[in-house]
């Protein structure tokens, strides 16, 4: 089995839900006692917002070299960013480390094109709605044109993403309003909805539309689920994927 390094923090609510996902992977599929290899390193995230906040990538990236290294020293055979948002600087992280990085959007991308969505509404934070990092290699390398919201919607997610999800705050009303910003999309020609935030699944999930919805989080977790069984004969998994 292979290690899985864990870049997490950002926020520590969704790490917890990612270590949660991804022993519940290895377990599934190896059944009885097995549970994922598994090392964290956990970002200070007050301190992450803020320079993001302030547009200072240039700490940020030695915050994410700092930790994928570490991680790397610790073992861990691929890196997983546990965060939509700081994929923003994946390039640069993989270009300091020789651990592969399982990337969030080519995972999302693939499960997308494993349906008939072509053009799915992006849930982000409005770093990853905005910028091309995103957004651009759905376009590029996987010819998918992500619907945006409207300038008021975006504000408003960026805003329940820090201000509530990354807090641990789960509120309704929250939730209603995402759900009205779906359906405004759908009306666009949205045809399926990126939770692309991975602390958004805190809110929102398959039940909540009828459109196809993927959860960057679960799809993620899964990937390195995957990845870190690659080796493992067939006949040794209880479920295969
Ligand atoms: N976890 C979030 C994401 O997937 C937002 C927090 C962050 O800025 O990293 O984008």
């Amino acid at each position: 089995m292979q290690t899985i390094g864990l870049l997490g923090g950002m926020s520590w609510e969704s790490s917890a839900v990612y270590y949660k996902l991804i022993n519940e992977g290895v377990r599934a599929r190896l059944g009885g006692l097995h549970s994922a290899k598994i090392v964290l390193w956990s970002a200070e995230f007050q301190d992450v917002a803020t320079k993001q906040a302030a547009g200072d990538w240039q700490a940020l990236l030695r915050i994410m070299i700092e930790g994928a290294s570490a991680l790397e020293r610790a073992g861990a055979d691929m890196l997983v960013i546990c965060t939509n948002t700081m994929h923003k600087l994946a390039d640069e992280v993989a270009a300091a480390i020789s651990i592969p990085i399982i990337h969030i959007a080519d995972i999302a991308a693939a499960a997308i094109k494993r349906t008939l969505s072509r053009r799915p509404l992006l849930l982000a934070t409005r770093f990853t709605m905005e910028e091309p990092f995103y957004r651009g290699r759905m376009l590029e390398k996987h010819g998918l044109d992500l619907i945006r919201p409207e300038p008021a919607e975006e504000r408003d997610v960026h805003d329940i993403i820090y201000r509530e999800l990354c807090q641990g705050i789960v509120e309704p009303a929250s939730k209603e309003r995402c759900l009205t910003i779906i359906e405004a999309a759908r009306k666009r020609g949205a045809d399926g909805v990126i939770l692309g935030c991975t602390e958004l699944d805190l809110l929102l999930s398959h039940a909540n539309s009828d459109l196809p919805v993927f959860d960057t989080t679960a799809l993620h977790a899964e990937a390195a689920v995957e990845r870190s069984l690659a080796g493992y004969p067939a006949a040794t998994l209880v479920r295969t994927a």
